[in-house]
């Protein structure tokens, strides 16, 4: 006879035949890479979910023996990766301006004047032309658009085009007028209406100016907004991004994020930082920062601030003059005493402060306005970040460390901007400029985005311009400045682990490593065996946030 004790393991080795971990999901066969949470890189065959969270990852053998009842996917050895996070982004800008005239392709003048007169014909019954993406750069134009130029292809309707970085916008004359805006009308504080011969406004508007025309633009409705973010959420899926610190939003804006994440309608995980220190911050933070709403989806306890424009339009702040516009040094948007008001005000509520700088000037003045505020406020601990970090002081790169702040750059910048930023700024200043690698060398965090939509939001563009430093044509040979190159994995650091760093979410998000979210990615290549010149064609295959497939190529969800 069997003793009692041996029947009963019988009995509970069949009940529970393998030891069974609990796990609705099995990711099997997968070539899967991640970061542990020490920043090594590490490789797995199969990986186990429960309830939307990872429960381990390892050999298949292992992890089939712990699988018990889970379903089971194939990943027929394809590679798995953590979901990218783009630390620098605009949601609700992508989802516009997959609405709007998108002039970004146009390589000449004549080819986006052949696009907007297209996109008017198609929208005739919009009441204004909306659009976004052209650069005269490009165009090898050697001075702004004008609006008679507009007029010819656009006619009496009211045209809007922002440029590609957001900082100067290109009017019709139907538009300037309903702004009000004549010869007589001033530049205003932190802006520059363009002008012709007689002072005439000559289109484009920059910085502050922009304010002008954008004042009578109607507004997105609450419907048009829903769809914009529809259609941002679907490409950033289609990207392989699940996280997404979207760099300014408003209190509207967040409404809408809260609105999906209560209806588990966000596919990506949003650290929103609310645009300034005005009534829309007052407002939310009466009732304090939020963390992981709505099932982790959505943060609210960062605030961006702005404290010059861009390099493109000569609005970045530079210490010294342009070396291509000797009389100009662009503009700070407020005096150390208002930004470091702005910066204290945030801090003292317990909100992370992330300042948009891009010339050296800014830099420094958001690096001394940083060190004032933490003195009176404290704060340091909250992670607080440069947006750019872009043309910085060789002397100012050690205070990033000594004052704890991240850098959030964005690699593909470097090479949109080389040739011109070079114009820019001449080839001493160059040397600080996107500058990630000795940012890293000295101990900085960087946290990679894109500054999508002013860039693709295709994170494997920004792997590459941050390992090769060439365009994706393979310009210049050898990179360009390739001493500030990225390693590979560093520069896959910067966009899962760091950048969840970047956003007090790193106990969450970033790896895949046991009782995070479950977001990860499969892709068509092994990225870390894959030529570097081939990396920023990789293509995303499943994108899943959480356990759930938000994602497969070529299939609707
Ligand atoms: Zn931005």
């Amino acid at each position: 006879m069997m003793p009692i004790r041996c029947l009963a393991l019988l009995l509970a080795s069949l009940i529970a035949p393998h030891a069974a971990t609990a796990a609705d999901l099995l990711l099997d066969h997968v070539n899967g890479y991640t970061l542990d949470s020490s920043g090594k890189l590490k490789r797995f065959e199969a990986m186990l979910v429960d309830d939307g969270k990872v429960v381990a990852i390892g050999q298949r053998e292992a992890m089939r023996k712990r699988a018990d009842g889970a379903k089971i996917v194939d990943g027929q050895g394809r590679t798995l990766l953590p979901g990218l996070i783009d630390a620098h982004g605009h949601i609700m800008g992508l989802g516009t301006m997959k609405r709007q005239a998108d002039l970004t392709s146009a390589k000449s003048l004549d080819e986006a004047l052949a696009q907007i007169r297209a996109f008017a014909s198609a929208n005739a019954g919009s009441a204004w032309i909306v659009g976004r993406g052209w650069n005269q750069v490009i165009w090898k134009l050697g001075r702004f658009p004008t609006a008679k130029e507009l007029d010819a292809v656009a006619g009496d309707r009211p045209v809007w085009l922002e440029r590609v970085d957001g900082h100067a916008g290109w009017a019709n004359s139907a538009a300037i007028q309903l702004a009000g805006v004549d010869r007589n009308t001033p530049d205003p504080a932190g802006g520059r209406i363009e002008r012709g011969a007689e002072g005439h406004p000559s289109g484009v508007f920059v910085d502050s100016a922009m304010d002008l025309v954008t004042s009578k633009v109607p507004p997105l409705t609450p419907k048009q907004n829903a769809a914009a973010l529809d259609a941002a959420l679907a490409e950033l899926a289609r990207m392989g991004l699940t996280g997404v610190h979207d760099a300014g939003v408003d209190a509207q804006t967040i409404a809408l994020y809260q609105r999906y994440a209560d209806e588990r309608r966000l596919t990506v995980r949003i650290h929103a930082m609310i645009a300034g220190t005005g009534a829309d911050f007052d407002a939310l933070a009466a009732k304090g920062p939020l963390s992981g709403y709505g099932g982790g989806h959505l943060d609210v306890r960062s605030v961006k601030l702005l404290a010059d424009g861009a390099l493109g339009s000569r609005g970045a702040a530079l210490l010294a003059p342009y070396s291509d516009d000797p009389a100009n040094r662009g503009l700070l948007f407020h005096s150390p005493d208002e930004l470091t008001a702005m910066i204290g005000k945030a801090l003292a509520k317990g909100y992370q402060v992330g300042v948009h700088a891009i010339g050296d000037a800014a830099n420094r003045e958001v690096l001394d306005s940083f060190e004032a505020a933490f003195a009176k406020h404290g704060g340091r601990e909250l992670r607080n970040r440069i947006e750019h970090a872009q043309v910085v002081a060789l002397a100012d790169i050690p205070r990033f460390k000594s004052l704890g702040l991240v850098a959030s750059m964005q690699p593909v910048h470097a090479t949109s901007d080389m040739n011109m930023a070079e114009d820019r700024v001449g080839g001493e200043r160059i040397k600080g400029a996107y500058a990630w690698r000795t940012f890293l060398d000295q101990g900085t965090v960087i946290a990679a985005g894109s500054d999508f939509p002013v860039e693709s939001p295709n994170p494997f563009h920004g792997l590459y311009a941050a390992v090769t430093r060439q365009d994706q044509a393979g310009k210049p040979p050898g990179g360009w400045y390739p001493a500030q190159e990225l390693g590979r994995v560093e520069a896959f650091r910067a966009f899962t682990l760091d950048a969840a760093w970047a956003a007090r979410r790193e106990d969450v998000q970033g790896t895949l490593e046991a009782g995070k979210f479950a977001d990860f990615i499969l892709v068509d290549r092994d990225i870390f065996a894959e030529a570097p010149s081939r990396l920023w064609s990789t293509v995303v295959l499943e994108t899943w946030v959480g356990g759930k497939r938000v994602y497969a190529r070529g299939e609707a969800i």
